[in-house]
């Protein structure tokens, strides 16, 4: 199944460059059809359409397009057979395209011309309505586009480089956007990005980024596609190849016959020389030719003398043929077909007939030459094996003989070469072949010599592709298959399986957790199961995750947002803490999480590995994520402990500040200004120390106790129980961290 790349956009964004690559790269058809709605406004000219009043043009005035041709060949058009392809650039043949390709014989006509070439090509197309009416099933849509200006800027450097001058840039980008608006405003397959389509601006990307774009998802859409590039390479390498066997051979021959010359005219008289070059003119061996039945000559025995010697050779029965050069040749029976009997050759060749033979063999000393009807029979049928070659068939062939290019073989009566380059042998090898059988493809018809010419290593490749199909065929989805990782790619990787059969295994499919790089998951060469989730014609699509316990699944069926969940500490960063809750699970407390106070530091009170309970606040599916708190937890102390101003708790410190002292009580933490130290003025952390509550507050998260007596101005708050102004007081206090006497100062000033 031939893969094609659909490419459309507007004008100017560079669809024929990037095609022409494409197609070149993955040794593919390009196919512009844009030049052939060209070539149709230039033949609208030719046939009279008159466009000086464009309101009164119709469908009947392009009854034409139904008989006429366009064709690519070599990369050039061809409109009825003349080659067009320098008289469409130009910019007056760009606005007339574009408005006959808004007439609807047109567009049918050459729809109809363009999806019957891309039948069974490998094609890149590129257009306008590709993607949407042309070839809705492509492989691989592309919509290309580039701003005004861009589109302007490279057109305008492209008639510079063509024909030495070019209109302005505001001339161009007006020519553009009247195109643009023409091409996407007519009623029958405007430009439009097909849904499936993918969409790349070209504005500030490099040809050859584009082109890797393209390709990269050409690659990531298939594989099975690259199995028609070798076996076509493989046949192409295998024609060039040949193509120089081909003239070594000549060269051969020409040696081999001027080495012959040489020894003849040694042997020979000089005045048979103007003979021979006469002969050599006007018949060669293999070529066809046609002449008259002169006469049919009897078969005769031989003669011998009364001693018993041989004075005249026993002779065949024989038709004289005068060839239409005058030649005369002779065309013995066994040259002919079905020839059993004198009477049937008798019957079958009558004195005036008109024939049609092969020459067989010409005689350099000019004499009859030898004539052929078998020979014929064989150039007319040897004709068939196109279709095995285009088929990519292959026969089994006996080795005969080996000659300096290759091994000579044959076939059902048929001719074979199988050039040196084409044997899966080594050269000492090749004379130990003859008399054996092999299976060859035939790569050529070369009806001048009447032979095939023959690949054992093209056969290889499509006995290769064959039994690649086999096992395509063999695999299904859901079956668990074992590979060796070839290639990999941003997106995946690419995974041979067997005979060389490969599938991808997308990024997404690698593991239940998101894979950022894969060269950390897998490397080339590494031997991986997998499961097939996708097959079709061009795809196999792997899974490895899909084998792999599903720790995520198992978690998330158990787990709920609110549960209590205990793990241990895995990491503990700036942003919060990383706690390993089940195999490959981690959950994520953030550090706003961990506590209701401020400024408190995790570190205080925990390290790597140490256990931590917490609850499930989110629980991100898409993500994988969990995100806990500690804080909310309903065993929260701020909603249990109860103190009052002046109660004496234990405290424990946490850690010594310059400006106070953190230390944990009753499961809280609080925190004992500098200002109030007692006697002790050192804390290290897990010093306990008694000190009085000087202020709680749990719907603010605040305890501050004091080791030193309360002063007088606090004493009077605290008594009239006002936790608001007491706090007022406090946390005006401890921003200045200044004395009680400097702060009453400031209160009554
Ligand atoms: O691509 P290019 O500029 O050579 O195409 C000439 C014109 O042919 C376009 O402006 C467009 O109107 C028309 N066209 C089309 N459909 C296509 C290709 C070209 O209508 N598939």
């Amino acid at each position: 199944m031939a893969w094609k790349i659909a490419i459309d956009g507007p004008a100017g964004a560079g669809k024929s460059t990037v095609a022409k690559i494409i197609a070149n790269q993955l040794n593919g058809e390009y196919l512009d059809t844009g030049a052939m709605y060209r070539a149709i406004a230039l033949k609208s000219i030719r046939v009279g359409v008159d466009f000086s009043d464009l309101s009164a043009i119709t469908d009947d005035d392009f009854e034409f397009v139904n008989s006429t041709d366009v064709v690519f060949s070599g990369g050039d058009i061809y409109l009825d057979g003349e080659c067009v392809s320098d008289l469409i650039r130009t910019p007056d043949m760009s606005s007339k395209a574009s408005f006959v390709s808004k007439f609807g014989v047109v567009r049918t006509r050459l729809v109809y011309l363009q999806q019957l070439m891309a039948k069974s090509i490998n094609v890149v197309m590129d257009g306008r309505d590709i993607g949407t009416v042309v070839l809705p099933d492509a492989d691989l849509k592309i919509f290309l586009i580039a701003s005004p200006v861009v589109r302007a800027e490279r057109r305008q450097k492209q008639l510079i480089e063509k024909s030495g001058s070019a209109p302005d840039l505001d001339t161009i980008i007006q020519e553009i956007n009247a195109r643009d608006l023409q091409d996407s405003t007519r009623a029958i397959s405007p430009l439009k990005k097909a849904d499936d389509a993918v969409e790349i601006d070209s504005s500030y990307l490099s040809i050859d980024e584009v082109v890797q774009k393209i390709l990269c998802l050409f690659k990531e859409r298939g594989l099975i596609m690259e199995d028609v590039k070798t076996l076509n390479e493989e046949t192409k390498d295998a024609e060039v190849k040949e193509e120089a066997v081909e003239q070594e051979e000549k060269v051969e021959s020409v040696e081999e016959s001027s080495q012959e010359t040489e020894a003849k005219s040694e042997e020979k008289a000089e005045a048979k020389s103007e003979e021979k070059a006469e002969a050599k003119a006007d018949a060669k061996e293999m070529q066809t030719v046609e002449g008259v039945v002169v006469e049919v000559q009897q078969s005769e025995p031989e003669k011998t003398n009364k001693n018993g010697e041989v004075v005249k050779k026993a002779r065949e029965a024989r038709v004289l043929v005068k060839l239409d050069n005058d030649r005369e040749g002779f065309l013995y029976m066994k040259e002919i077909a079905d020839c059993e009997s004198e009477e049937d050759l008798f019957f079958n060749y009558v004195p005036g007939d008109r024939v049609k033979l092969v020459v067989k063999k010409v005689y350099e000393d000019g004499g009859k030459l030898l004539l052929s009807q078998i020979l014929l029979a064989k150039k007319e049928s040897l004709k068939d094996f196109q279709k095995v070659i285009d088929d990519h068939g292959t026969f089994t062939a006996k080795v005969v003989k080996l000659i300096k290019v290759g091994l000579i073989l044959e076939y059902n009566g048929y001719s074979c070469l199988l050039p040196t380059s084409q044997v899966n042998a080594k050269e000492e090898e090749l004379e130990g072949l003859v008399g054996t059988e092999m299976e060859v493809a035939p790569i050529r018809v070369d009806l001048n010599r009447i032979r095939l010419i023959v690949s054992q290593n093209v056969a290889n490749a499509i006995k290769a592709r064959e039994e690649k199909s086999v096992y395509i065929a063999s695999l299904k989805v859901g079956d668990v298959v074992k590979g060796t990782v070839k290639k990999l790619e941003e997106y995946g990787a690419f995974v041979e399986l067997e005979h060389g059969v490969e599938g991808l295994l997308h990024v997404s499919e690698i593991e239940h957790n998101r894979v950022v790089k894969i060269e950390k998951v897998l490397n080339v060469g590494d031997a991986v199961e997998c499961k097939i989730i996708k097959l079709d014609e061009k795809h196999i699509g792997l899974s490895r995750k899909a084998l792999l316990p599903n720790y995520w699944k198992d978690f998330i069926d158990s787990a709920k947002v609110g549960d209590e969940v205990e793990g241990e500490i895995a990491e503990i960063n700036k942003f919060g803490v990383v706690i390993n809750l089940a195999t490959e699970i981690q959950g994520f407390l953030p550090k706003s999480e961990f506590a209701y106070e401020r400024d408190v530091q995790v570190e205080d009170f925990y390290k790597v590995g140490d256990s931590i309970k917490t609850m499930i606040i989110q629980l991100d599916s898409s993500k994988k994520r969990v995100i806990l708190s500690k804080k909310q937890l309903p065993d929260n102390p701020w909603n249990t402990v109860q103190l009052n101003t002046g109660d004496v708790v234990k405290c424990v410190t946490l850690k010594q500040l310059p400006t106070g002292v953190k230390f944990t009580t009753l499961g809280i933490t609080g925190f004992l200004n500098a200002v109030n130290y007692g006697d002790k003025t050192e804390f290290a952390p897990g010093d306990e120390f008694e000190a009085k509550v000087r202020l709680y507050d749990p719907k603010q998260y605040r305890l501050t106790v004091t080791v030193k007596e309360p002063r007088p101005r606090e004493e009077r708050i605290r008594r009239s129980n006002d936790v608001s102004e007491m706090s007022k007081y406090l946390r005006n206090q401890e921003k200045m961290n200044a004395t009680f006497a400097d702060f009453l100062e400031k209160d009554e000033k």
